[in-house]
C-alpha cells in the first residue's frame, strides 16, 4: 500500500496518475482538515471533498473543487438574501457538506463521516481526515485574524499576512486509522500540495512525525523556480521564514523526507534530490511522475 499526504489540488493531480498504475484498494490518502469550515449550515472539509470527488469519479478538475457539472441555484438564492456569501458552493457538493454537518452534529467522528461518504460514492481508496478535532488554519492580516477560506477564497490571497496561526493552538492527535495508514505503506508519498497550509497541518498531528521518521517517505515539490504552480504557497513560506522555492520546501521537511523531488525545469540546487517532470498539466504527465516515484521506492 502507497499512503499519501495530501492537500486539495497538487497531490490531487498526483492520484490521478496514481490511479493509472495502482489499484485504488492499494491508495490510502491523508487528507489536510486545516482548512475545514463549517459555511451556511454546512461542513465544508475542502481537501477531503477534492480528494474523494476525484476517487468517486466527480471531481471538477478545472478547478480541483467541487462536483463537474454541477449546478448552482440555492448559492444564486442564497447571495440575493446573503449578498456576504463568498463561497460559491454547488448544489450537490453543498448537500454533502449538509450531510457531513449533519452527522458530525449527532456526534460521528470526521473519519466516520467521510468513510460513509466514500463508502455512499463507491470510493474503494482510504480516505482519511487527517484529525477527528478541529485544528484550523488562521492567517493574521491587516483587516485582523482571519480564516485560510476567508484570505484565499474571499480576498483571493491579494492581502498581506503576517502570521499563521491555528485554533485551538495545542496540536491535535492524529486519528488511530492515519497511525494505521502509516505503519502499513511500503512507502509514503508527500505530494506536491501547500507546505504551510495541507502538508504541516498532517505532520503537526501528534503521532504523525513518529511514524513517518520509520518510513521511507517521499516528497515532492509544489514550487518551480521560485513560484508554486498555483496558489499562495510563496507569501505563505515567506511568513513561515522559509525561502519560497524548492530548498525552502525541503528544509520545512526536514529529515522526514527521504528523497526529494524537484521539477525537471527548477534552477535551485537540492543536494540528493532528484529532478522529474511534476508539472501534471495532464493524466498522462501525472501517471508518468507515479511510475517513475515507484520506480524508485518499491
Ligand atoms: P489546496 O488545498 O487547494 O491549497 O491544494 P494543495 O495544497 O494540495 O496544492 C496546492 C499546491 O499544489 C500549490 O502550492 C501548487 O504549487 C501545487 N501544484 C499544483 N499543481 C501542481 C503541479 O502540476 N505540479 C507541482 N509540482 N505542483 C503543483
Amino acid at each position: 500500500m502507497i499512503t499519501f499526504l495530501s492537500g486539495g489540488t497538487g497531490t490531487p493531480k498526483l492520484l490521478q496518475g496514481a490511479r493509472h498504475v495502482l489499484s485504488d484498494s492499494d491508495i490510502s490518502v491523508i487528507v489536510n482538515t486545516g482548512e475545514d469550515i463549517w459555511y451556511q449550515g454546512g461542513h465544508i472539509s475542502p481537501d477531503v471533498d477534492t480528494v474523494m470527488y476525484l476517487f468517486a469519479g466527480l471531481l471538477n478538475t478545472e478547478t480541483w473543487w467541487g462536483v463537474r457539472g454541477d449546478s448552482f441555484v440555492t448559492h444564486e438564492i442564497i447571495s440575493r438574501l446573503l449578498p456576504d456569501s463568498f463561497m460559491a458552493i454547488g448544489d450537490q457538493d453543498r448537500a454533502v457538506h449538509i450531510i457531513r454537518g449533519e452527522w458530525l452534529k449527532q456526534g460521528m467522528t470526521l473519519t466516520t463521516v467521510t468513510r460513509r461518504l466514500c463508502t455512499h460514492f463507491g470510493v474503494s481508496a482510504t480516505i482519511l481526515p487527517m484529525a477527528d478535532t478541529p485544528w484550523t488554519t488562521y492567517v493574521q492580516t491587516a483587516k485582523g485574524k482571519i480564516h485560510f477560506q476567508e484570505y484565499w477564497v474571499r480576498y483571493r490571497g491579494n492581502t498581506e499576512i503576517s502570521a499563521v496561526m491555528h485554533v485551538p493552538t495545542e496540536e491535535q492527535p492524529a486519528t488511530p486509522d492515519v497511525i494505521h495508514a502509516i505503519r502499513m505503506a511500503d512507502a509514503v508519498i508527500i505530494g506536491p500540495s501547500n507546505p504551510v497550509t495541507s502538508i504541516l497541518p498532517i505532520l503537526s498531528c501528534t503521532g504523525v512525525r513518529e511514524e513517518l521518521a520509520r518510513k521511507n517517505v517521499i516528497a515532492i515539490s509544489p514550487f518551480i523556480g521560485d513560484r508554486p504552480v498555483s496558489g499562495p504557497a510563496a507569501q505563505l513560506m515567506k511568513t513561515m521564514g522559509y525561502q519560497a522555492d524548492s530548498s525552502g520546501v525541503r528544509a520545512l521537511y526536514g529529515d522526514l523526507v527521504d528523497l526529494f523531488i524537484q521539477d525537471i525545469r527548477d534552477t535551485v540546487a537540492i543536494a540528493g534530490a532528484i529532478q522529474l517532470d511534476t508539472l501534471m498539466n495532464s493524466p498522462k504527465i501525472a501517471s508518468d511522475l507515479m511510475r517513475e516515484i515507484l520506480t524508485r521506492v518499491l
